[in-house]
């Protein structure tokens, strides 16, 4: 069976380069049929934090990207590594180095001075003698020392690596603990790994790794090695992109569905479509169709996919998001008879984000606290004949026997006084909403309910 992982190592946010790498991974298991392991690669004691662990298990779970195993944590996983470098050492793959600091700079030195590239130069590879006092020696992995290793990868296709480019690998430091060539491989090993879909920033570490499956006596996993991706301008994705952080993005105001929509897309595609939800993702993603190249982020197009989203997913489901982005601007929907599923629906065409909703959801929560000021000084002497009408129209319960019946007050009134519907409709807005612009005034009126609908619009006058 197909078993993929994601290994983040907690150094900081999930960035959605990684949130990417999980999505990849996670489709290809659930398409398969597999198993989606989470792995947090801690050993680097001095960068990994537990705030950045729940930071990767946050984002994980807003993504909802569940795993069918861990997380593990390789900080709890030293013996096992302890045991295998053991191992390595007693078969011959591995073995102490002691080259003091001091000695290796010389060495960069020498080399440098030469124009060569810097490199260790396998000093104690084949040493014998007794080893000088006071060094605590590292341990290194013993690299083949001609021929290739070929990486057959699923994306970039075959890439040849020679031997004698590749350094006897450092495998556990002079305090003994083991590096990330060495632990991943490991555990990768132990967790029955069938496919690594990693950034490709680690095609470099592969025939290192290739090399200490064969010394294990292992069959490698398949990899596939994912393009990187770009900010619009093609540099490097970073902070001045904007944001790069999974949880920003929720800030932001998007939807956990319409980010992985978009994210599915950054490098993988399916002829020319463009909207591909969880249960279509799963069906149609193949590694095969990772593309070779880097992509771009592209925000417009996120804003586009998130606005698909919001109309197209049940309310409810966006109804989460919105109660949170509520919370957030000091709004408790629970404490109201509103629910925000129904301001979902309402507002789906206008808005892109649940930021932008969550604003215009403002005054059917709370009080308002003015108006529009260009709104206002559009007024004129009809205005307050106007609001009187409506103000009595609205007090009728008949009026409100449904939205169509109080589009047909509204209407009624204009006629009555001798305006237009479109000189009516923005004054009742405005008086209801605090602007000029709304949805229907139907569904406005009955997302306020009559009680309110009436003091708002007495209020106005
Ligand atoms: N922990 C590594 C990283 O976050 C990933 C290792 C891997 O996928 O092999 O870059």
């Amino acid at each position: 069976t197909v078993r993929t992982r994601f290994a983040p190592s907690p150094t900081g946010y999930l960035h959605i380069g990684g949130a990417r790498t999980a999505l990849f991974s996670y489709l290809y298991a659930r398409r398969h049929g597999g198993d989606f392991v989470l792995r947090v690669e801690d050993t680097d004691l001095e960068r990994s934090t537990p705030e950045s662990v729940n930071a990767i298990l946050e984002g994980m779970t807003w993504l909802n990207l569940d795993y069918d195993e861990g997380p593990f944590y390789q900080t709890q996983r030293m013996d096992r590594y302890r045991e295998v470098i053991d191992q390595l050492m007693a078969t011959g793959h591995a073995y102490y180095c002691y080259a003091s600091r001091a000695e290796l700079d010389a060495l960069r030195e020498a080399q440098m001075a030469r124009g060569e590239k810097p490199r260790y130069d396998r000093r104690y590879r084949d040493f014998t003698g007794t080893p000088p006092e006071g060094v605590a020696p590292v341990i290194r992995f013993r690299n083949p020392l001609d021929g290739e290793v070929v990486v057959e990868d699923a994306v970039r296709g075959r890439v040849v690596f020679q031997n004698s480019e590749l350094d006897d690998l450092i495998i556990a430091r002079s305090d003994g603990t083991p590096t990330y060539n060495l632990t991943v491989v490991v555990d990768d090993w132990d967790m029955q790994i069938t496919h690594v879909i990693r950034g490709d920033d680690h095609l470099n570490n592969t025939p290192r790794q290739i090399n200490l499956y064969r010394a294990l006596g292992v069959t490698p996993p398949q990899f596939a090695h994912l393009p990187m991706i770009h900010g619009p301008d093609g540099a490097k994705l970073s902070k001045r992109h904007g944001a790069v952080g999974v949880m920003q993005y929720r800030e932001d105001g998007y939807l956990p569905d319409a980010l992985l929509n978009y994210l599915v897309r950054l490098g993988w595609s399916h002829g020319d479509d463009e909207i591909f939800d969880r249960p279509t993702m799963v069906q149609l993603f193949d590694i095969g169709d990772i593309n070779q190249s880097a992509s771009s982020i592209n925000p417009e197009k996120l804003r586009w996919l998130n606005q698909q989203y919001i109309k197209n997913l049940p309310p409810e489901q966006v109804a989460v998001e919105l109660r949170w982005h509520l919370g957030r601007i000091g709004i408790d929907p629970a404490a109201s008879s509103l629910d925000p599923a129904r301001l979902v629906t309402a507002y789906a065409d206008r808005v892109h984000t649940l930021v932008e909703l969550a604003a215009q959801a403002r005054p059917y929560y709370e009080p308002l606290t003015g108006y529009d000021p260009g709104a206002l000084a559009k007024l004129d002497d009809d205005a307050p004949k106007i609001l009187d009408a409506l103000a009595e129209a609205l007090s009728d319960d008949a009026a409100w026997a449904s939205e169509a019946a109080l589009d047909q007050t509204a209407k009624g009134v204009a006629e009555a006084l001798g305006f237009k519907l479109g000189k009516v409709g923005p004054l009742l807005r405005l008086a209801l909403v605090g602007q000029s612009s709304s949805p229907s005034l139907g569904v406005t009126l009955s997302l306020l309910g009559q009680a309110q609908a009436v003091d708002r619009v007495r209020a106005l006058k």
